[in-house]
């Protein structure tokens, strides 16, 4: 069977790193709101890319397309530097967060 786990990208803040707000990956303010950046599968796990981001650069990243596609550059970024950082021979998920 597949392991789930989620990860989330969002703006560092002074936020509690567990909490349901957090800033948005794209302009630093404060949201709650989130979208489902992409599933990678990795090993035998299926993690789950969340990314924070604000109402306002939702709408504005479905309209500018080149600020979507820096955006995605950015996400995807940090997903590659996320999978080097997770050791394959690495048993615990947990063991691998930011
Ligand atoms: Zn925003």
């Amino acid at each position: 069977m597949k392991i789930l786990m989620n990860v989330y990208l969002f703006y560092d803040t002074h936020l509690p790193e567990k909490g349901w707000l957090q800033g948005c990956y794209q302009c630093d303010s404060i949201t709650s709101r989130t979208i489902n950046y992409k599933n990678v599968n990795y090993n035998d796990k299926t993690i789950k890319f969340i990314v924070y981001i604000c109402n306002t650069c939702k709408k504005k990243l479905k309209t500018d397309t080149e600020k979507n596609f820096i955006f995605s550059n950015k996400c995807d970024r940090y997903i590659s530097e996320y999978l080097k950082s997770c050791r394959p021979e690495t048993p615990d998920p947990s063991g691998c967060f930011f």
